[in-house]
């Protein structure tokens, strides 16, 4: 029996996935973790999209990060916009031009191809299969899990397309369940009931 997840296995996933990000975006003069950061702030609430927020998720250091959002910054990737309430705090808003070169990019020539391949439930199995590994990753090391805030435990559904965040007590829209929070805690239920639709 197997008792170790095969490393091997996922260096070879992201060295090919880096490899085709770096030929696709020298063309845009970025690096992949470049676009990772732009990617990221694309679906972060508004909680997660500040550089510190960057910070975490990318696992950088603030210099890295800072550098990283500078080029953005100045080819018209994302721009800086102040907190309505609090003026210390920079969010970090992803423009036109970035959606689109987002769009442009993901998901990437390999990716499209292999899903072009599977065949049944393969996709969703696999999906399934990588989501679990993320988590379990990243719960069995105390990382943080950057989840949808659909799946938070903080939560709740009020019903007519109303949510609120038990954490920070404000409303919450459809389209902002749909984002990525650094504040995120899996809600188990959920991932148990997901899990018993796929048997
Ligand atoms: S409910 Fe959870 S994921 Fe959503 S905003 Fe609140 S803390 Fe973040």
């Amino acid at each position: 029996m197997e008792t170790l997840i095969e490393q091997q296995l996922l260096e070879r996933l992201v060295a090919l996935l880096r490899s085709e990000s770096r030929h696709l975006l020298s063309e845009h003069g970025l690096q992949p973790v470049q676009f990772e950061a732009l990617h990221y702030l694309s679906i972060a609430n508004r909680y997660s999209d500040t550089p510190m927020a960057v910070t975490e998720f990318l696992g950088q250091t603030k210099g890295t990060v800072s550098q990283t959002l500078k080029v953005l910054e100045k080819k018209g990737l994302l721009k800086k916009i102040a907190d309505v309430k609090d003026k210390r705090v920079t969010h970090l808003e992803v423009s036109q031009k970035g959606r689109k070169l987002i769009d442009q990019i993901l998901p990437s020539p390999i990716i499209r191809a292999a899903s072009d391949v599977m065949i049944g439930d393969e996709i969703t199995e696999i999906n399934s299969s990588l989501r679990t590994l993320l988590y379990k990753l990243q719960q069995a090391n105390n990382f943080k899990s950057f989840g949808q805030c659909a799946s938070c435990s903080h939560n709740t559904n009020k019903g007519s397309g109303d949510f609120l965040c038990g954490l920070t007590k404000e409303p919450l829209t459809t389209k902002d369940v749909e984002l990525i929070c650094r504040e995120h805690e899996l809600n188990t239920s959920l991932q148990a009931n997901a899990k018993a639709a796929l048997k």
